[in-house]
């Protein structure tokens, strides 16, 4: 499908950026692959942002920790990487469950040039048949937080094995039950092989190759992506899965793509999709009408615009998007109603501006700009929360629309009240 270039009106935006940086996606997947360990190489701030956005992982054995980088580290290389062998020796000797390490670049150590890909040879070597080190960046320089994950997954491709046989690789970290909901909905429509990108277990990762159709549930996933087609896989052009008609189509996408019969799909699916329709229900009242402005963030912004204007009714104002990778997201900017406002990068300014010029209903934002929002009067959603909640597939629609009518019924509460 070609990018509707006439639904699309583009600002480009270069200036401050109020995003969080890419060690954030740490706490979705160390959860996903609880025998990995994520070590960032960074300064106290790092330390300070991780533990606070995993909360109360810090009281169990966390699965992530930080080789907090001292004056004397900044100062010279040799130091660093010294510091770095013993603190992951040490680690190692305490926690022999743990399979993978990654070792999680960040700004001060892309500063100082710390080249972690050298690191994680030497610590391979060392440690060769105990774990498996590898390294991707989560600093903030030029990233956003979901870029975390892009970067992770890129550093497993390398070692998954080669395949020839036909298989589905399902691409961007899910919850456990919908994965298997969506897992086993493909089966039952005919799918039999069905791999997931990350795997729940490090080492066991699915194998891909020339025999591979390879479905992204992210749309942040660009460098995987392309890292997947260069092992073989094919890419399914489709929307993202959120809401009922773009998860619809998500599977009908990879169904298509094995020469399933839309008709068994049709028959799979339309029972869910009647139910899905009956849960949305309720949202799209409050909804409907309703003006929303989307700041770049999480680069979800573009498939949720599309959801909650197509299926909620809502008017869009604007759609931010960090990045806009015009190819993962061609069926997505088709769907978008004509005219639609786009922009790509962030000059937080000059969006504030437009947001208050605009007096939107509703602004999906990052957290540091929803607290002002609200002061001025605008109810805000924080867009990271839709990366950490259950959001994908049909049945989970009427959740994700209640997502964003809640703000909306507070604040009508509280107009009221
Ligand atoms: S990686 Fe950079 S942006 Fe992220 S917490 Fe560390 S210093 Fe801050």
């Amino acid at each position: 499908m070609t990018v509707a270039a006439s639904n699309a009106v583009s600002i480009r935006e270069n200036g401050q950026r109020e995003v969080f940086c890419g060690l954030t996606s740490i706490v979705w997947l160390h959860r996903r692959m609880p025998d990995a360990f994520f070590l960032v190489v960074g300064s106290r701030t790092c330390a300070h942002l991780i533990q606070s956005a995993a909360g109360v992982m810090i009281f169990a054995e966390p699965r992530f920790g930080t080789a907090i980088l001292g004056e004397r580290d900044l100062a010279g290389l040799a130091d660093a990487n010294e510091e770095l062998d013993r603190l992951v020796a040490q680690l190692l000797a305490r926690r022999p469950e743990i399979r993978t390490l990654f070792l999680v670049g960040s700004c001060p150590s892309e500063v100082i040039k710390l080249d972690l890909a050298k690191a994680a040879e030497r610590l391979n070597r060392q440690h060769s048949g105990r774990v498996m080190v590898l390294n991707y960046s989560g600093s903030g320089i030029e990233t956003t937080f979901t870029q975390g994950e892009d970067g992770a997954l890129q550093a497993l491709i390398p070692l998954m094995p080669g395949t020839e046989e036909s298989q589905l690789l399902i691409v961007g970290t899910l919850a456990d039950a919908v994965e298997d909901r969506l897992v086993g909905l493909f089966q039952k429509l005919g799918i039999e092989r069905v791999a997931s990108l990350p795997p729940r277990r490090s080492t066991e990762l699915p194998a891909v190759g020339p025999g591979t159709r390879l479905l992204l549930a992210q749309p942040f996933l660009s460098g995987t992506a392309r890292a997947l087609v260069d092992r073989g896989a094919e890419l399914i052009r489709a929307p993202y899965p959120f809401g009922v008609e773009g998860s619809r189509a998500w599977m009908a996408a990879a169904a298509a793509a094995f020469g399933l019969a839309p008709e068994r799909v049709a028959e799979v699916l339309d029972p869910l999709v009647e139910r899905g329709r009956r849960a949305l229900a309720p949202q799209r009242e409050v909804l409907a009408g309703k003006r929303l402005f989307l700041l770049p963030d999480s680069q979800l912004e573009i498939p949720l615009a599309r959801f909650l204007s197509l299926e909620c009714g809502m008017e869009l104002v604007e759609v931010g998007t960090p990045y806009l990778d015009r190819q993962l997201m061609a069926e997505e900017l088709a769907l978008l109603p004509a005219g639609t406002r786009l922009s790509e990068g962030q000059h937080v300014d000059n969006q504030l501006e437009r947001v208050r010029a605009a007096r939107p209903d509703l602004v999906l934002c990052g957290l540091g700009l929803a607290n002002p929002l609200e002061a001025e009067g605008m109810a805000t959603k924080w867009s990271i929360e839709l990366v950490f909640s259950p959001i994908h597939g049909i049945d989970q629609a009427g959740d994700l629309a209640e997502l964003f009518a809640r703000p909306l019924r507070r604040r009508g509460a509280l107009a009221f009240g």
